[in-house]
């Protein structure tokens, strides 16, 4: 009995009541919110989070959070955490995977988290360049994808660990393959962005290919289209270092490339990824999530 009660359990979007769509109305007009191949993009004032909650909670959605903390970049590892549990996915289950070099030094931070949230510390190789690190995100996701994550998460995001969450990521910016327009490029020309521009390696974009900058910083997907992502990108890696060639961007170049040609289902307005060095645009209601300053030699090389 209590069986056949579960199955008939009405969804959570049942007699939700809120506002019509308009069809002539457009919620912005400031800003473009959707991409030539109808990929939304995701900004404040275009979407209802009542919805889209009920709609991911009917699903029973789990999201993983994916950043690595290797070598000095564990500083930035509670502030990062304490800020996700203020602002991430919060009412949702939620996987934080920390990939690090110093197990032990993580396992000493006692992170009380919210209900349905969970936090797994993953060893992670070391590499003696920060370059190398970047590059290696990509292998090290990929690995986990398929030995781990895709067991345990419907979407997996990625992010850089010198960040914070000082507005809410909710589930408003998931979708099957979803990238984050970099705030440095938002309005340049496609000449302009810093694609690798050297025909030998893997990551070459000619000059009138390309639709946006993504930043490396934050993106993410389901763990299907995740493990496609870091496979694609690690494999251009792997055949750029054969011929002795380093993108210029590193693991962002790779990730750029494979955006043209595997277009993403949702793209994060750099409400997503902001640095406050940029200023504050008009058109930026909100920063989600946003650099945290570093003294660049000081934290990457010793
Ligand atoms: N990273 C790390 N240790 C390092 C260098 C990099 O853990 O020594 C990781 C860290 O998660 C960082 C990411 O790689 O956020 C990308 O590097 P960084 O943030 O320095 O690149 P930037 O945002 O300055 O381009
Ligand atoms: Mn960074």
């Amino acid at each position: 009995r209590r069986f056949v009660a579960f199955l008939v359990q009405k969804p959570v979007l049942f007699r939700m009541l809120y506002e019509k769509p308009r069809a002539l109305n457009p919620t912005r007009t400031d800003v473009v919110m959707m991409t030539p191949w109808l990929a939304p993009i995701v900004w404040n004032g275009t979407y209802n989070i009542d919805i889209l909650n009920a709609q991911f909670h009917q699903r029973g959605v789990r999201i993983g959070l994916a950043m690595f903390a290797i070598k000095k970049y564990v500083v930035f590892l509670k502030n990062f955490i304490e800020t996700a549990e203020k602002f991430f996915m919060v009412g949702h289950k939620v996987n934080y995977y920390i990939l690090t070099d110093r197990v032990e030094e993580v396992h000493q931070y006692n992170f009380t988290l919210g209900e349905g949230r969970q936090l797994f510390t993953l060893q992670s190789p070391t590499y003696k360049r920060w370059q190398d690190i970047c590059f290696r995100r990509m292998e090290m996701i990929r690995n986990y994808t398929r030995d781990r994550f895709i067991n345990e998460v419907d979407y997996l995001a990625v992010a850089d660990i010198d960040m914070q969450f000082s507005d809410d990521v909710g589930v408003e910016s998931l979708s099957e393959l979803f990238g984050t327009i970099h705030p440095g490029f938002y309005n340049a020309p496609r000449q302009r962005f810093t694609y690798e521009r050297r025909p030998q390696s893997r990551a070459y974009i000619p000059y009138d290919e390309g639709d946006f900058y993504y930043a490396a910083g934050y993106f993410g997907g389901t763990t299907e289209e995740i493990y496609k992502l870091t496979n694609y990108c690690h494999n251009g890696i792997m055949a750029d270092r054969e011929k002795n060639i380093e993108a210029l961007w590193h693991e962002e170049s790779h990730l750029n490339k494979y955006f043209i040609y595997y277009k993403p289902t949702k793209l994060l307005s750099p409400e997503y990824l902001w640095d406050n060095r940029m200023g504050i645009p008009g058109f930026l209601k909100r920063r989600r999530f946003v650099a945290v300053p570093k003294n660049h030699n000081e934290i990457r090389n010793k």
